[in-house]
């Protein structure tokens, strides 16, 4: 990732951190756009929202995102922070590495595949 060098330090998971805040970007549009619809449009709204979003607990995102969104929302804040931390690629649960391909498909998780597939079973 030749783009990312000068300011911060290398970061091993700049892609994922890019996939991560194109979501993010997404999921916020889509909230801007059911706002503007409903709304008058406000330019700084979103560049504002980034911010917000940033908690998605946000009493606003709360009422208009579905809770799937909310909830990937979530995720990609605490991915964000895990990067951070340098607990990114870490099983939150029982601390496996996740594996290159799942961070590729599901930047935001997480789980290690095992444990994902007990949190869908509801067993976690
Ligand atoms: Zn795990």
């Amino acid at each position: 990732m030749a783009m990312a060098k000068a300011k911060t330090k290398p970061n091993p998971y700049q892609a994922q951190e890019d996939a991560l805040r194109a979501k993010q970007r997404e999921l916020l549009d889509s909230f801007e756009r059911d706002k503007a619809a409903g709304n008058h449009q406000n330019d700084d709204g979103i560049q504002d929202l980034a911010d917000k979003a940033a908690s998605a607990y946000s009493k606003e995102l709360n009422f208009s995102l579905s809770d799937t969104e909310r909830n990937l929302l979530m995720q990609i804040e605490e991915a964000f922070v895990r990067i951070k931390n340098d607990a990114y690629a870490i099983c939150t649960n029982c601390g496996a590495v996740i594996g290159e391909k799942r961070l590729h498909a599901v930047p935001w998780t997480p789980f290690c595949i095992d444990c994902q597939e007990l949190q869908e079973k509801g067993l976690l």
